[in-house]
This record gives structure tokens, C-alpha cells and sequence, in this order.
């Protein structure tokens, strides 16, 4: 086993501060390789070790979905090459997703997600139903576009308490969206109140392991509290259909990387849990509409239900965190 891959994955495990350089070594290895099997089983025993082997599930619904302006070139809402129509999920309908999401008891937190460009005063009405039908122990998250401080401010009165707010790698690049935006909008959610989550994304077989090192420490610096990754999905139609996916292994070699190189920033919830929606213990089922799916109900395309998510947390040995344990 290679000297210094071994220091920087003991360091690691110790809690000891990693920097991107350590990060980008962990990455240089190839996806096949001794390093990167030893590398996935260090973090795999390291998540499991804190959080006793139990496994949470999230569901995200997208709720309002249609031609995103801010046309992402990786994304099925994209408005330049997407023929979904605007669709705003209505009272009645939102109700009954929220009680078939939470009736089995096993869901610790439910996102409402949206385009870029939407009627803040919509998805305000949707965060106050889902925070009146839900039990108080299922967190309400958001996953949206950019926000004033006093948009924020006003989910928080709402009922949502975190967010999702990606910075992409690629952002102005790949889609219309202005970086400072991104970090204003975290900001604002982090001084509303929100714990902010956020991902190194959408990952594809261009990004170096500098690039993916770099972007999750910067990540890191504006104090987000909880940061994953997730690869680029090819979805037909959309501009980087044809730029290709990185492998599933890839992924998980990327995820173990970021995991050991942040065990020692107590901050996050790596420090606390020792993992992230996405990947090892936590998993999100994607319900109503979804950028990587061309089914108008995700849960019809992908089918990745709540049942997915714990069918797949069980066969990777994980038991289904019981989310009365959320209960204060
Ligand atoms: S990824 Fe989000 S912001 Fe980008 S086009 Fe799709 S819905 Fe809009």
C-alpha cells in the first residue's frame, strides 16, 4: 500500500485536519485500485462506527417544477431544450404525498424542491402545509433557487429549518446562474436560521481531482453545515447527454475522499454522523418532479421511493434509523 495514501487515511480516521492536496492524492488513485478498496472501507467503517449502523431516509418532492431559466445544460427542466410545462403541485395533492412519504415512520426530513424561477409565495404555502400536516419531528428542507435575506427569513417563519444550495461546479458555465448569487443565497439562509446542506455537483468523467478537491473546501469555508456529492446523470435531450457519467465506483471513491478529508471539521455533520444524504447511511427518495427524470412523477421514472431507500440502506446492512429518535 502506497506511504502516503495510508498517513492521510490514518490521519483521517484519527480526526486529524486534512487539506485539499491530501484530497487530491486520495482522488489520484485509480477507481480499481488497492488504495481506492482500502479508501471506501475506511470511510464505510468510519460512518458506521457513528452512526451505530443505522441508516436515514429523506424524500424530496419536487413540487414546482417547468422550463427553468436558469438552463442548466445537465437538467431535464433546462428551458432551452425541455418540454416539460409549468406545474405547481396543488393542496390536495402535496397533502397526499406528505402522509404516503411519512406513513411508515421511517423519514426524518421531507424537501420541497423547485425550479429556479418560481412565486416565492407558492412555495411559501406549500412549506406551512407540509409543516402542518407533517409530525413535528419530520424536518421540512428546501431545495430552491436564489433568495433575499427576507425570503429566507420567511421560509424559516414557515416551518423549514434546513436548505440545499448547491454551488456546481460549472455554475455560469454550464447554465445562466451568477456564483455570487449562490454564496448570497447560503448566507441568507444561514443568518434566517436554516443549517445549510450543500454539494459538490454534477460530477462528470472532466472533473479532475483538483477541481473536486478545491470546490469541497471552498465549500467547506462558507460554513455550510453539511456538504455531499453526486455525479452528473445523462439525461436524454439535455445538452451534456453526451458527456458521459462517471462510474458508480468512481463515486463512492469521490464520497470516501471528501468523508475522510472533513472528520476533523466537528462543524458539519460529517463530524457528527460521519456521512451524508447520497451516499453510506443516508439516502433521499425523489417523489413529484426531478431534474433527472423525464417521467413527470419521479417516482414512476426512477422509482426511487421510500421503499427504494430502504431496500437499498438494508442491503448495504444498515437498520432504519426509527425517526422518533428526532423527538427533543
Ligand atoms: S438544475 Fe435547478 S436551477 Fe438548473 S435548470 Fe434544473 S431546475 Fe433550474
Amino acid at each position: 500500500m502506497d506511504e502516503r495514501f495510508q498517513s492521510i487515511v490514518d490521519a483521517g480516521c484519527s480526526r486529524k485536519r486534512l487539506n485539499p492536496e491530501d484530497c487530491e492524492y486520495l482522488l489520484s488513485f485509480d477507481e480499481k485500485s488497492l488504495e481506492t478498496a482500502a479508501l471506501i472501507e475506511a470511510a464505510d467503517s468510519f460512518v458506521r462506527k457513528q452512526c451505530s449502523n443505522k441508516g436515514e431516509i429523506a424524500a424530496q418532492i419536487g413540487i414546482i417544477v417547468g422550463p427553468c431559466y436558469a438552463d442548466c445544460a445537465f437538467c431535464s427542466f433546462a428551458a432551452s431544450t425541455t418540454d416539460v410545462e409549468d406545474y405547481t403541485m396543488g393542496p390536495e395533492e402535496l397533502t397526499r404525498y406528505l402522509k404516503e412519504i411519512s406513513s411508515a415512520g421511517i423519514v426524518s426530513k421531507v424537501s420541497l424542491m423547485t425550479i429556479h424561477n418560481i412565486d416565492i409565495e407558492e412555495l411559501l404555502d406549500s412549506v406551512r402545509l407540509a409543516r402542518s400536516v407533517l409530525p413535528e419531528n419530520i424536518e421540512i428542507a428546501v431545495n430552491t433557487g436564489d433568495l433575499e435575506y427576507d425570503e429566507a427569513e420567511d421560509l424559516f417563519d414557515a416551518g423549514a429549518r434546513s436548505a440545499y444550495h448547491a454551488f456546481r461546479l460549472g455554475e455560469s458555465i454550464d447554465n445562466w446562474l451568477e456564483p455570487r448569487g449562490r454564496i448570497d443565497t447560503m448566507k441568507n439562509l444561514k443568518k434566517a436560521g436554516f443549517k445549510v446542506a450543500t454539494g459538490v455537483e454534477p460530477i462528470g468523467p472532466e472533473h479532475s481531482g483538483r477541481e473536486i478537491a478545491d470546490h469541497y473546501f471552498r465549500m467547506m469555508e462558507l460554513g455550510c453545515d453539511c456538504c455531499s456529492a453526486s455525479r452528473r446523470e445523462c439525461v436524454p435531450g439535455t445538452r451534456l447527454f453526451d458527456a458521459g457519467e462517471i462510474s458508480e465506483r468512481r463515486l463512492l471513491q469521490i464520497r470516501s475522499a471528501l468523508l475522510i478529508c472533513s472528520t476533523w471539521c466537528d462543524r458539519t455533520e460529517f463530524g457528527f454522523y460521519g456521512g451524508f444524504y447520497g451516499g453510506f447511511n443516508r439516502i433521499y427518495a425523489e417523489y413529484g418532479g426531478s431534474p433527472k427524470d423525464l417521467e413527470e412523477m419521479s417516482e414512476k421514472g426512477l422509482m426511487r421511493t421510500v421503499d427504494w431507500a430502504r431496500r437499498h440502506l438494508e442491503s448495504d446492512g444498515y437498520s432504519i434509523h426509527d425517526v422518533q429518535m428526532y423527538i427533543s
